[in-house]
């Protein structure tokens, strides 16, 4: 066994160089922080996603300058969401397109989104990234947190440390923070699991993300071009029984078997990857410790239903950027300092949790489901009212009980 020794030489340890991790480097680097993005991927790499980034993780790239590269790199825009039930009733609404609010969405593969914002970190002379190198453990004074340690993934014997003031983890879902840092990870109740793909030769797309009710879950269809789509599966646990074989021949299946569905993929291709993820619901406490914090899935995750996994990562980042910059400040990276991030982080993603939850409520009785969409295709204000949360013109306190039982009863 090598062990290389520590590396004391950074101010920023980040494990994990996706959306939340290349993010935040984009996002310090110009204040001059010497950062280290590690992810034991090598990009560009494939990972399961529904690819549709709503109006504020739009902004929220924007604001972090890299909009004009997404777009230049043939990101599709969406308007709005387009909602079909059991019964075949379509509700559709568009953004609502209110003064400084970004009224689109964007779809873009998350092989070339990925590496695309991580060759914008790469830019930075203050960053260095190490792809194919996996974090294996936290490194840990009591409870602070002091670095990380690993090795490249092809030669497991070559153990290295980093160590700095302030780590984190931005290494998604199955986070190696959550065990090793004690942190308390519940499972939601209700297991829903993710199968994703994209398909070549899809008929009926348009400007819009389509969310289609299945009796065991929902079919989210996003336009990456004319007639390509990334279609995400979203299924409850049961349903998974299905998937047994090869995962890809069973996918085209199950979209070949639905009814409404069928018709617009019959002459399709199916391109490569098919994944299979789940249990997908989980909650992390606390988001944080002495000396880390964590962005993006990391710190939890709710449910792809709203296609707002994307957007809550970068409103992480937002969160946790003024108080890194009070903690390098102070040299204060105690819990009690660094706990502000998760008080920020809750404010401004509130809404968003509390409309996914409102919308898992809503789907898992398929009838009640069906009566919400049916009510949608009849009142498209207060749809276009429920799309201004995702482009942030709207609150969910905006809504009343009186709206909310209106979904229920149709
Ligand atoms: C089925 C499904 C559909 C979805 N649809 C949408 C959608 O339409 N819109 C949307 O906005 N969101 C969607 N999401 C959610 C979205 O994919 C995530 O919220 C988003 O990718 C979170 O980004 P992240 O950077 O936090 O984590 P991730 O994108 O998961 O990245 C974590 C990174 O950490 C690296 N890593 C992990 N462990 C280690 C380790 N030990 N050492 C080094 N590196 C490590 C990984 O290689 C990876 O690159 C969906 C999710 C699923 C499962």
């Amino acid at each position: 066994m090598i062990n290389k020794g520590a590396h004391e030489n950074y101010d920023v340890v980040i494990v994990g160089a996706s959306v939340a991790g290349a993010c935040a480097a984009i996002a310090l680097a110009p204040i001059g922080y010497r950062i280290l993005l590690l992810d034991r991927a090598v990009f560009p790499r494939d990972k399961p996603c529904g690819e549709g980034i709503m109006p504020q993780g739009v902004d929220a790239l924007d604001q972090l300058g890299l909009l004009p590269r997404i777009l230049a790199k043939g990101a599709v825009k969406f308007r709005g969401i387009r909602y079909r039930n059991l019964h075949g009733d379509w509700a559709q609404a568009d953004f609502p397109s209110a003064a400084g609010a970004t009224a689109f969405g964007l779809v873009m593969r998350r092989l070339e989104l990925d590496h695309l914002l991580l060759t914008q970190a790469r830019g930075f002379p203050n960053i260095t990234v190490r792809e194919g190198f996996r974090v294996t453990d936290v490194i840990q004074d009591g409870t602070v947190v002091q670095g990380v340690s690993g090795h490249p993934v092809d030669r497991p014997d070559e153990k290295e440390s980093f160590q700095a003031p302030l780590t984190i983890g931005a290494d998604g879902a199955h986070s190696i923070f959550h065990g090793q840092c004690g942190l308390t990870r519940t499972y939601l109740q209700r297991k829903r699991f993710g199968v994703t793909g994209h398909l070549e030769g899809v008929s009926g797309l348009g400007p819009y993300v389509e969310v289609l009710l299945h009796p065991q879950g929902e079919i989210y269809v996003a336009p990456s071009a004319p007639a390509t789509a990334c279609v995400a599966l979203l299924l409850e646990k049961k349903a998974m029984a299905f998937f047994k074989g090869d995962l890809a021949q069973c996918y085209l299946r199950f979209l070949q078997s639905f009814e409404g569905f069928r018709e617009r993929v019959v002459e399709s291709k199916l391109l490569p990857a098919v994944f299979a993820v789940g249990p997908l619901g989980f909650t992390v406490e606390p988001c944080y410790r002495s000396g880390m914090i964590l962005l993006g899935d990391s710190g939890g995750f709710l449910d792809p239903l709203t296609g707002l996994g994307i957007t809550l990562a970068l409103k992480n980042v937002q969160a946790a950027l003024p108080i890194i910059q009070k903690a390098f400040a102070a040299r204060d990276f105690s819990a009690q300092m660094l706990g502000a991030y998760a008080v920020d982080r809750f404010r401004l993603v509130e809404d968003f949790l509390l409309f996914t939850r409102l919308l898992l409520n809503l789907s898992r009785p398929r009838f009640l489901a069906n009566r919400a969409i049916r009510k949608l295709s009849h009142d498209p204000c207060l749809f276009q009212k429920l799309m201004g949360i995702a482009a942030g013109t709207n609150h969910y306190r905006d809504f009343s009980v009186r709206e909310k039982l209106s979904l229920l009863i149709g």
